[in-house]
């Protein structure tokens, strides 16, 4: 899938129920409870490199990123 949010789909789907009504039969992601899947960027959206220590739930990139504005100090 090329969405980087399926339900981004749905509202493509809304002038055509006919196909919103086959999408969400056939074509929906599965509900996960465990794997990659579940655990997702809070604030881009990013499935891989996940850090969830101090409870950030963010991607290394957004770390990366805001690091040091949340109080992060690098020492190398
Ligand atoms: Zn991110």
């Amino acid at each position: 899938m090329t969405a980087s949010d399926w339900r981004k789909i749905l509202k493509q789907l809304e002038t055509k129920p006919e196909i919103k009504r086959k999408f969400l039969k056939h074509c929906k992601p599965k509900e996960r409870k465990i794997g990659i899947a579940v655990r997702k960027c809070e604030r881009c959206g990013r499935y891989g490199a996940h850090i969830s220590s101090y409870g950030l739930n963010l991607c290394r990139h957004c770390f990366r990123e805001i690091a040091v504005d949340i109080g992060f100090k690098k020492y190398s």
